[in-house]
């Protein structure tokens, strides 16, 4: 095993003898590529390496002698089986996988063997991820981020091997998703006046939307749009009063928090809503996974309102609490009907989740025991290791929202980190970091606050927990930060350190 610049860490990585010296200026040139590869994104590719000039496909391009050739060969066709081995031979190399993914990762890691030096080893590398969910979340309701950023944003997850994008849409801050048949939706719901006057918001087209999906499909990446229900919702409730219980017309809140707005579980056109909402997000979106909400949901509302309290009388629920089990129920029959997996946050646990449910854990690993004990597929996403909102050292860090969590904490989670857990490990998809944007009104922000943690997640997730070392991390991490700043991304400074843990 010889030690390379590499993050995440390979499985194994063996030098076969001898190196060469990277040309200064070369072509990669695939081969091997058909169908199954066809939306490789090359172009993405050659600006990812420096001295590339052009990732092209086919043999048609006439050899050059700085070319660098790559085979591609597909072993059998296993489209959830991201595993590659990396064979590099002087100017050639060969990517070998059974899946799309696995050739996308195994050029990211030859990608960084190109970026990150000029000297390179022949060696074999052989590779695979210890998870298949491997998320990071990011807050557009809260700030607005337009739809460049979130495509870089979503290039820095594929650099780094990450799947999944957890995209949170809407809060009770702001309403970002095109709905055709609810146009107020973003008309009201996606701006707010400021404490001093002015205007904010902004919201996606469904051409930005689309184009995010298949941007982040071409890099090995699952869009999970997050449409956050029953709570969470007072900028839908400021463009649709009616779905409330007491019908009271709201503004947009400019403040953060937890508020009382919610949807009213008794009424029907609160389903008929949420079955127009979700057939379009069925439309815009391709992943299996359609994420719901479901957290810190007030049921004071609930609890005042008559048609609330019959339908508690009508179903023999004791609490108004309790009605947010019969919602969720309602909304994962109609996810089910478009052939989507509801996932919601733990609080869904408590009122009964529906039995088809992935449960994603912020809180602590109990509710992820609770969630693998009722049987649910869970996604580990604690506070503890995971909320990029939290400061990154004690002092000298702007302004966040709380908390503390150093690079090293985020390097050290385990999505099996209980007994329970490790005995349940059949159902633990993997684990997610996210971004929740209070206290983040910029890209560059969300960027100082995510790299590099990123790059500790994404060792956490991918590599096998006998081959972390943080200390090996540490001297791999800045050519990572060199590469990520020639392309343009603002990062958090090594040199800052994290003060404690
Ligand atoms: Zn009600």
């Amino acid at each position: 095993m010889i030690e390379l610049p590499l993050i995440p860490r390979p499985v194994t990585v063996d030098a076969t003898g001898g190196s060469w010296s990277r040309p200064n200026a070369f072509r990669l040139v695939i081969q091997g590529a058909d169908a199954s590869t066809k939306s490789l994104p090359l172009e993405y590719f050659s600006h990812l390496m420096p001295s590339c000039t052009t990732v092209a496909v086919g043999s048609d391009a006439s050899a050059h002698t700085h070319d660098i050739s790559l085979q591609l060969t597909l072993r059998s066709n296993q489209p959830d089986d991201e595993g590659y081995t990396l064979e590099i031979h002087q100017q050639r190399a060969e990517i070998t996988s059974s899946s799309y993914a696995g050739f996308l990762w195994g050029l990211q890691t030859l990608a960084q063997l190109l970026s990150h030096g000029t000297e390179i080893p022949n060696l074999v590398c052989v590779d695979r991820p210890r998870f298949r969910w491997r998320g990071m979340h990011l807050d557009v309701a809260r700030h607005f981020f337009p739809v460049e950023f979130v495509l870089k944003f979503i290039e820095l997850l594929s650099r780094y091997k990450l799947n999944r994008f957890h995209w949170h849409l809407t809060d009770d801050q702001g309403w970002r998703l095109p709905i055709d048949s609810h146009p107020l939706l973003t008309e009201i719901g996606a701006w707010r006046l400021e404490s001093d006057g002015s205007r904010y918001g902004g919201c996606y087209s469904r051409d930005e939307v689309a184009g995010v999906v298949s941007h982040a499909r071409s890099l090995g990446i699952e869009v999970i749009p997050e449409i956050d229900l029953p709570g969470h919702a007072s900028a839908l409730l400021a463009a649709c009063p009616d779905l409330s219980c007491d019908c009271r017309k709201i503004d947009v809140p400019n403040s953060w928090g937890v508020f009382e707005n919610t949807l009213c579980p008794s009424r029907e056109s609160t389903y008929q809503f949420a079955d127009a909402v979700f057939s379009e997000v069925a439309d815009l979106f391709d992943s299996r996974y359609v994420h719901i909400g479901g957290d810190e949901c007030p049921s004071g509302n609930w609890a005042k309102h008559t048609g609330c309290r019959d339908r508690m009388h009508q179903l023999e629920i004791k609490s108004a609490s309790g009605l947010q089990g019969h919602f969720n129920q309602r909304i994962a029959r109609i996810l089910r009907e478009l052939d989507r997996t509801p996932v919601g946050w733990d609080e869904i646990l408590e009122s009964g989740a529906p039995s088809d449910s992935v449960i994603m854990c912020w809180r602590d690993l109990r509710y992820a025991e609770q969630a693998v004990a009722a049987g649910h597929e869970t996604i580990l996403s604690p506070m503890s290791h995971c909320y990029f909102d939290f400061y990154q050292a004690r002092d000298g860090e702007p302004k966040a929202i709380g908390g503390h969590l150093p690079l090293s904490r985020v390097y050290g989670f385990d999505p099996l980190g209980s007994e329970l857990l490790e005995a349940n490990a059949r159902l633990i998809l993997g684990g997610q970091a996210n971004v929740w944007t209070e206290y983040m009104g910029n890209p560059e922000h969300v960027e100082y606050m995510t790299i590099p943690r990123v790059c500790a997640l994404s060792e956490a997730l991918w590599s096998d927990k006998e081959s972390h070392d943080f200390g090996s991390f540490l001297k791999r991490l800045p050519a990572n930060i060199q590469s990520l700043t020639r392309a343009g991304y603002n990062h958090r400074s090594l040199d800052k350190g994290s003060s404690g843990s």
